[in-house]
C-alpha cells in the first residue's frame, strides 16, 4: 500500500552540514508530539529525559473515564486535574492515512478496529508500538509532573515532581515543550446571565458517556467536531438537543436527519430559571449548558520573565509557533498549531525541525528576523479581521506544512494533500455522516 508521506527534497543536499553537539535535552510531555520530538532528538543523538506526570504514555489518545469535579464557570487550579478529554466513543475524525507518520505508518496497521476513521484506543495502541519500537518509553520519566521550567543565562532549570520522591530540579541544555492543549476549558462566559444560571453546566472536557442526559433539555454552545459528535451521541437519550453557535446566523431549523436536535444562532441571554433566547428569536427551557467551546493554551510550569506568555489564547512570541526568538532553539513547543486536518505529520516536521536546529543543522534567523516575522503574523491576522484566540488555527490551509517541510528538506505527498482537501469537502457537505461516505 502506498502511504502519504514526506519525500526527500533536493533542498537537503544544499543545507550545510554542521558537526552535531550532543545534547542534554528535557521534552515536557509523552503525547504525540512528545514522542515524535523524542524520536527526532534520539535521531541526532542528543540525550533526552522525557517528563510524564501520566503513569502511561499516550497524552489525550489516554481515555480516561474519571471526569474532573467542580464548577466549570469557576475552575478551583489546584483541583485535580484530568488529562484527556476523549469520550467513550470517540472516533478519530482524520482518516487513517492522515494519522500516521511517514515512516510509521497507521494506513496498514490494525488492532482489533479496522475502519477508515478507528476508534480512539487503536489511536493509542499505534503510539504504544511506536514507542517502544523506537526505543522512546525507556527514557521516559512516568509520574513525574514538571512544575517549573525557569530560563538561566544558557540553560534551563526544569523541577518535577513525584509522589515517592517529591521535586527534584536538574538542569538541561535545553527544554521541548510538548505538554498539550486539550486539557484547559475555554467556556463561553460572555453569555449575559451565564454566571447566575442555577443549573447544571459542564464542558466536552467533562463528557465522556450519554447516559447522564438521559430525558434532558440539552443545549451544546459550539460548532467544532466534539460538538457535533456529542449532541448526535446525547440525542439518543436526550429529551431534546440545542446547538448553539455564536459564529452560525441562521433561523431555528431541526437537523434533518434527527427527531429532537435543533440548530439555533447564538445565546441573547440565560435566565436562572432554565430560560434561554436565542438570537433568533427561539426560546427554550433546559435543564444543561453543555460548553463545546474549545481549550486554552496554559503552561502553568513556564517562567521565562514574561518571554513567553498566553495573551487570550495567543502563545507568543513564538516564530512559525514554535520557537520564542529570544531564547530560540534552546526552549521549543510542539504541538501548538490545529484545525489543519493533518496533525501527526505536521508535529513531526515540527520536531524534526527544532531537532535539526538543535543540532546546528539548520540555522534560524537572527533574532530580529524571527521577531518581525511573528509581527507580520499578527498585522495579517487583524487585517483579516481574525481575533488573537485564533493564532495557532491554521485554518485547514497546507502551506503551513509545505513551509515546514521545506525546512528541514522534504516534500509533502501530493496523495496527503489530496485526502486532506477530500475530507474537508466532506466535512462541509456531510456533516453528520463524514466517516461514512468518506472515500481514499
Ligand atoms: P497531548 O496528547 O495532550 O499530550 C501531552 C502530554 O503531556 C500528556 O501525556 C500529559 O500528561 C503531559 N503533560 C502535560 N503537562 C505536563 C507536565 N507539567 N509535566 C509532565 N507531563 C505533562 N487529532 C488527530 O490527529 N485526529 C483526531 O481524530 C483527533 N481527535 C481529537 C479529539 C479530541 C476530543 C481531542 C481533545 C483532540 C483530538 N485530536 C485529534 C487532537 C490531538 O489532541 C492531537 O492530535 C495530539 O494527540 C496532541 O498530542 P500532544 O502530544 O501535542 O498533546
Amino acid at each position: 500500500k502506498h502511504t502519504p508521506s514526506l519525500t526527500q527534497s533536493p533542498l537537503n543536499l544544499r543545507r550545510p552540514i554542521i558537526m552535531t553537539h550532543s545534547l542534554n535535552i528535557a521534552v515536557i510531555g509523552a503525547g504525540t508530539s512528545g514522542l515524535l520530538t523524542t524520536r527526532e532528538l534520539l535521531r541526532e543523538n542528543h540525550r533526552v529525559t522525557v517528563f510524564e506526570k501520566s503513569n502511561r504514555l499516550g497524552g489525550t489518545w489516554l481515555y480516561e473515564p474519571q471526569v474532573e469535579a467542580g464548577d466549570v464557570l469557576h475552575l478551583d487550579p489546584n483541583r485535580s486535574v484530568v488529562h484527556s478529554s476523549l469520550y467513550s466513543s470517540l472516533r478519530t475524525n482524520l482518516p487513517r492515512p492522515l494519522m500516521g507518520f511517514s515512516y510509521y505508518s497507521f494506513e496498514d496497521k490494525s488492532y482489533g478496529d479496522p475502519r477508515m476513521f478507528p476508534g480512539h484506543e487503536e489511536v493509542l495502541k499505534f503510539l504504544q508500538d511506536f514507542a517502544n519500537e523506537f526505543g522512546i518509553t525507556e527514557v521516559i520519566r512516568f509520574n513525574s509532573e514538571v512544575v517549573r521550567v525557569e530560563s538561566l543565562d544558557s540553560d534551563f532549570v526544569v523541577e518535577w515532581r513525584t509522589m515517592e520522591v517529591g521535586s527534584v530540579a536538574e538542569v538541561f541544555d535545553a527544554v521541548v515543550v510538548c505538554s498539550g492543549h486539550h486539557t484547559e476549558p475555554r467556556i463561553a462566559d460572555d453569555v449575559p446571565g451565564i454566571e447566575e444560571w442555577s443549573r447544571k453546566q459542564t464542558h466536552s472536557h467533562n463528557y465522556r458517556v450519554p447516559e447522564p442526559y438521559r430525558d434532558q433539555v440539552v443545549v451544546v454552545i459550539g460548532n467544532g467536531p466534539s460538538a457535533l459528535d456529542i449532541s448526535r451521541e446525547i440525542a439518543t437519550l436526550a429529551k431534546e438537543v440545542h446547538l448553539s453557535s455564536r459564529s452560525l446566523n441562521v433561523k431555528v431549523s431541526k437537523l434533518d436527519v434527527f427527531e429532537n436536535i435543533w440548530q439555533h444562532s447564538k445565546i441573547n441571554r440565560v435566565y436562572d430559571d432554565g430560560t434561554i433566547f436565542f438570537q433568533d428569536g427561539d426560546s427554550i427551557e433546559a435543564d444543561i449548558i453543555l460548553h463545546c467551546t474549545g481549550y486554552k493554551f496554559h503552561f502553568p510550569f513556564l517562567r521565562t520573565n514574561n518571554i513567553v506568555h498566553v495573551d487570550d489564547n495567543r502563545v507568543g512570541p513564538l516564530y512559525k509557533h514554535v520557537f520564542p526568538p529570544q531564547l530560540a532553539p534552546r526552549l521549543a513547543f510542539v504541538g501548538l498549531t490545529y484545525n489543519q486536518g493533518v496533525h501527526f505529520q505536521m508535529f513531526e516536521l515540527q520536531s524534526k525541525w527544532v531537532a535539526l536546529a538543535l543540532s546546528g543543522k539548520i540555522s534560524l534567523p537572527s533574532e530580529d528576523e524571527m521577531l518581525a516575522d511573528v509581527h507580520k503574523h499578527y498585522r495579517e491576522m487583524e487585517e483579516n479581521g481574525n481575533p488573537k484566540r485564533y493564532t495557532h488555527s491554521l485554518g485547514f490551509k497546507l502551506e503551513y506544512l509545505d513551509w515546514l517541510a521545506a525546512q528541514v528538506g522534504l516534500r509533502i505527498d501530493d496523495r496527503l494533500k489530496v485526502i486532506c482537501r477530500n475530507l474537508l469537502e466532506q466535512w462541509i457537505s456531510h456533516p453528520n455522516d463524514f466517516r461514512d461516505v468518506f472515500q481514499l
